[in-house]
């Protein structure tokens, strides 16, 4: 059926709505099933060090293959989660996952000692909300410093005093804190220097546009000089091609995360060393 909508006020008629909301009650149905019989995948994406190109680092991401539904991404799902109650759920999930997955790669030796994992904008408001990721890591043999929680500048800042404590706590214990997505917020240079962050991750906008917009490329290089002056370590979200590494490493960005070197994949795929580039050397 075609979808109608006014043209003028931009409102959808009824039956596009009612389609909408049909949709989501579905998704929603199918997605509290999937949490509770484990069937979203955690991918996980290799954060390379631009000093030995080596992998210790890796980025878990949600994946949902429904077997009803095809492919959801998680641009979709997430924000499902998050407006019906499920995301603490699903938080939870990928930090039990990633907790297993470590301990796996740690008898295996492999080089991987650190996963990051998202945390929902909503996630300061949730009640006990870190105790029971705490519990979680808790139960699993590995060190608190081996998972770097992921937040939103945006989320950050939609309550401040709130995030603060909940990070200082999560500090205290021993967890490293990113800021994703840097750069597209509102974040005052002040409330960076006060909050317990370890890692900058400068959002991928800055990081398509650096080689053909001088402005861009300033910004980035900015945020790499600041970062080192407040003992921040930067990674460059959505490195895509080898110009972008070569430029981003000589500015003295420390971890590159992006399709030219992985896309997100299964825990068994992920590269652990790349070669070092001739070009990356001159
Ligand atoms: P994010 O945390 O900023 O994650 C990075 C996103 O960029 C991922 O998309 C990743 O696949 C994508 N990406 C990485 N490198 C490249 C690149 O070179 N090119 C392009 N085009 N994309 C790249 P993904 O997996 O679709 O996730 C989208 C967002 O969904 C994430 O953004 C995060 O905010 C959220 N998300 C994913 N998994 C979880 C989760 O387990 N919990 C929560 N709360 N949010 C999650
Ligand atoms: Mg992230
Ligand atoms: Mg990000
Ligand atoms: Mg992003």
């Amino acid at each position: 059926r075609a979808a109608r909508r006014d043209p003028i006020n931009n409102i959808m008629f009824y039956d596009e709505q009612k389609e909408a909301e049909q949709r989501e009650d579905i998704l929603l149905t199918e997605l509290r099933l999937a949490i509770l019989r484990g069937e979203i995948d955690i991918f996980y994406q290799p954060k390379v060090s631009f000093e030995t190109l080596e992998v210790h680092k890796v980025e878990a991401l949600a994946r949902w293959n429904s077997a009803k539904l095809g492919f959801v991404s998680p641009g979709e799902f997430i924000p499902l989660a998050e407006r019906h109650g499920l995301i603490m759920q699903l938080t939870e999930y990928v930090v039990q996952q990633s907790c297993e997955q470590l301990v796996l790669w740690k008898e295996e030796k492999h080089s991987v000692n650190q996963i990051a994992i998202n945390l929902s904008p909503t996630h300061f408001q949730i009640p006990d909300s870190n105790k029971r990721l705490i519990e979680i890591i808790r139960a699993h043999s590995i060190n608190p410093s081996q998972i770097e929680f992921e937040i939103t500048e945006t989320s950050m800042m939609q309550s401040i005093e709130r995030a603060e404590k909940s990070l200082d706590e999560l500090r205290s214990i021993g967890f490293s804190i990113a800021l994703d997505d840097f750069g597209t917020g509102l974040s005052s240079l002040t409330y960076l220097q006060r909050l317990p962050i370890n890692t900058l991750k400068i959002d991928k906008s800055f990081i398509d546009s650096l080689l053909d917009c001088e402005k861009d490329a300033a910004i980035v290089k900015l945020i790499i000089d600041f970062a080192k002056t407040i003992n921040m370590e930067t990674v460059c979200e959505g490195v895509e091609t080898l110009e972008q590494a070569i430029l981003l490493q000589k500015m003295g960005c420390q971890y590159a995360q992006g399709y030219y070197y992985q896309k997100p994949v299964p825990a068994n795929d992920i590269t652990s060393s790349f070669e070092c580039s001739n070009d990356m050397t001159s």
